[in-house]
């Protein structure tokens, strides 16, 4: 089937209205009406070809949530007119030890949502910048949020499970003292997620004009990471610090904050490298610096069924495909409180 979409020619280019074509679903397929999708700094960073290996045409997208419109006849859990997600994975080798384990994000054979390859046309998958979808049912999530929130549940699909996974994974909970960096989309949601989860949250910004919102958003403190005193405040006191900034900084600043045999992760995915950290910051106090990426299947279902009971959402911008290629712009001023989503009904011309 043909249908509209949004993406980009080449990285130094603008993205501009496509039509693509999408596979009949087969026996194990969903196929689903997209109707919004978020807009991830990683979609910024892989349209413009900032990261390695960006194949064009180039269709951003794996925020994606809609309603299943056909179904192939092994897939019994959806039915046609379901509200569902999906988040950045369409396929994984579904037999390793990672597939076995839930954790199809860190299966070699993981296939992302866009960007990987596909014998779908044009042998590159393509994402959710576009009017439906076709993915295999082990993918795709359940989505229990009211309809009304369904735009802000779009973010979930990324920006919610990558905080949500290491949240998870290091055990994060009352009496923990977390540390979320960078307020953009997965920010927020980090700080929304650790404060739900019962922790005493620290939100770091670059930003003075974020104090006060991040407090909203459920942080007990914020520092503001340009006044030093301010970050020795909290020096040796985190158990974890989730490190969620776009561009290269200091990891120094930050690993020094955390208390012996605490752990800072980066889910932050910057074009070029962090300064190298000082080893003595390491070694002195047993400390990790770790790496997250997105979050397996299972956990992504249960972080969804956790903020639909939870009455979490993103909190978003939503604007027309037109408006695109400005939302970038704005996202890289950090100018988004917090996540813009496509309305994908203005995808049709
Ligand atoms: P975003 O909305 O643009 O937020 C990034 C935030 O980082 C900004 O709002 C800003 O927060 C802070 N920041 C930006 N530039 C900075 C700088 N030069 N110095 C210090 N802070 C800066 O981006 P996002 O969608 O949340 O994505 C964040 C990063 O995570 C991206 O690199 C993305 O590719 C990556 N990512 C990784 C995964 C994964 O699986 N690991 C998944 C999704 C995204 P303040 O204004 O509060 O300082
Ligand atoms: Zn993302």
């Amino acid at each position: 089937m043909t249908i509209h979409a949004y993406g980009a020619h080449a990285g130094d280019q603008p993205l501009v209205p496509l039509q693509i074509t999408r596979r009949a679903p087969g026996a194990d397929d969903v196929q689903i009406d997209i109707a919004f999708c978020g807009i991830c700094h990683s979609d910024l960073h892989q349209v413009r070809a900032e990261w390695a290996g960006t194949q064009f045409p180039c269709v951003p997208g794996h925020e994606i949530v809609g309603r299943v419109t056909a179904k192939g006849a092994h897939v019994a859990a959806f039915e046609v007119g379901d509200l569902v997600g999906v988040g950045c994975i369409v396929d994984s080798c579904q037999h390793c030890e990672d597939c076995d384990q839930g954790l199809e994000n860190y299966c070699d054979g993981m296939i992302g949502t866009y960007n990987f390859p596909t014998p779908d046309a044009p042998g590159h998958t393509l994402g959710g910048y576009s009017q439906q979808i076709v993915v295999h049912q082990r993918y795709v999530l359940r989505i229990r949020h009211p309809q009304a929130q369904l735009a802000a549940v779009a973010p979930l699909l990324c920006a919610g499970i990558t905080t949500w996974s290491p949240l998870r994974h290091w055990n994060i909970g009352p009496g923990k003292k977390v540390g979320i960096v960078g307020i953009g989309g997965l920010g927020h949601m980090g700080i929304k997620l650790a404060h739900a989860l019962g922790a005493h949250v620290v939100a770091f910004t670059t930003s003075e004009s974020k104090r006060e919102a991040a407090r909203q958003l459920g942080a007990d403190e914020v520092v503001v990471t340009g006044n030093p005193d301010e970050l020795a405040a909290h020096r040796k006191s985190f158990d974890l610090i989730l490190n969620t900034v776009a561009a290269p900084h200091d990891l120094d600043a930050l690993l020094i904050l955390l208390k012996r045999d605490a752990c800072m992760t980066l889910v932050g995915a910057p074009a070029s490298p962090h300064p190298s950290p000082n080893v003595f910051n390491l070694i002195t106090k047993r400390r990790t610096l770790a790496g997250s990426m997105i979050g397996g299947i299972a956990e992504t279902q249960e972080m969804l069924d956790f903020c639909a009971e939870h009455n979490i959402v993103s909190d978003i911008e939503l604007i027309a495909a037109e408006q695109i290629n400005q939302s970038y712009e704005r996202m890289l001023k950090g100018d988004v409180k917090y996540r813009f989503v496509i309305d994908n009904a203005t995808l049709a011309p």
